[in-house]
């Protein structure tokens, strides 16, 4: 296709896609607010602002479209054909920015889930696996200790 958007107007449009509470990051929360979940979202204090946040279980959470954050898939990989190398500046660098967030996270000992719209179902599932095993060890805590203190 054609890119009719210059280089600006396509990222002021894709921006807006990015907006906040897209359809992914909704179907994530209700899935994961459904097995009893609860969470904060796009937590400002955290690097990247992830979009979901479980604190209990350090986990943070980014839901990314394929095209924006350079996806290894055919949505992320197909560019705009004019501005070429203008988009694959931009979406690298969104990529190593993403890298860098990541990392440091990490650092600070969370676990990072990165959640890609094109495998939204796999992920959740995966995700509410992890999140299901975490819940499980915190009770297991719980009720360990307190036989340990008898
Ligand atoms: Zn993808």
């Amino acid at each position: 296709m054609a890119d009719k958007l210059s280089i600006a107007d396509r990222s002021a449009l894709m921006s807006r896609i990015k907006a906040k509470n897209t359809r992914p990051e909704i179907a994530v929360r209700r899935a994961l607010f459904a097995s009893g979940f609860r969470f904060r979202i796009h937590s400002k204090d955290l690097p990247g602002k992830p979009d979901i946040v479980l604190k209990k279980f350090k986990c943070a959470i980014f839901v990314h479209g394929c095209f924006w954050h350079g996806h290894d898939c055919r949505k992320g990989t197909t560019l705009p054909k004019s501005n070429k190398e203008k988009w694959i500046a931009k979406l690298n660098s969104n990529k190593q920015r993403d890298q860098i967030n990541e990392e440091s996270l990490r650092r600070q000992g969370w676990h990072v889930f990165i959640i890609w719209e094109c495998e939204l179902t796999d992920s959740i599932c995966r995700l509410q696996q992890f999140l299901e095993r975490q819940r499980a060890c915190a009770s297991a805590k719980i009720v360990s200790t307190t036989f340990a203190a008898d």
